[in-house]
């Protein structure tokens, strides 16, 4: 969608820190960071919101996310504190209509979120 920011991401026209890639999915960070490790994790197709994927067609797609989220964790060294995060519609803070999973940690996290 050439419309979409993190399809933009995706295609390289606007630039992004990337950190991770694979097939399915690329890791790069966030450009207004809320923890020291602040990275977002997003599929390589345009899919607006996590439930609309399809859990069992979209099985490789949805793998690929989380082997990103737990392989930039460990590269950025937090171990076992670090927070995943997927905000799904407005209403629960989705800004960019395009899946999205968080990474962050570097920081003590509260709990629970606002
Ligand atoms: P949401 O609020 O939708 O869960 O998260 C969207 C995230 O995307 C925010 O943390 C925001 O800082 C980040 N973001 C928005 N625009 C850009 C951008 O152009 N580049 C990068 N790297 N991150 C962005
Ligand atoms: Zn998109």
């Amino acid at each position: 969608m050439s419309d979409c920011l993190f399809c933009r991401i995706v295609a390289g026209e606007i630039p992004a820190d990337v950190v991770w890639e694979s097939e399915h999915a690329l890791a790069f960070r966030d450009i207004n960071p809320q923890a020291p490790t602040h990275v977002q994790v997003i599929p390589r197709k345009h899919v607006p919101r996590i439930a609309d994927f399809d859990a069992q067609a979209d099985r490789e797609w949805l793998s690929d996310l989380f082997e990103g989220a737990t392989q930039v964790a460990r590269q950025e060294g937090l171990g076992e504190g670090f927070r995943l995060v997927i905000n799904n519609g407005a209403m629960a803070g989705q800004s960019v209509m395009h899946v999205h999973l968080h990474v962050l940690g570097g920081r003590p996290l509260g709990w629970p979120p606002g």
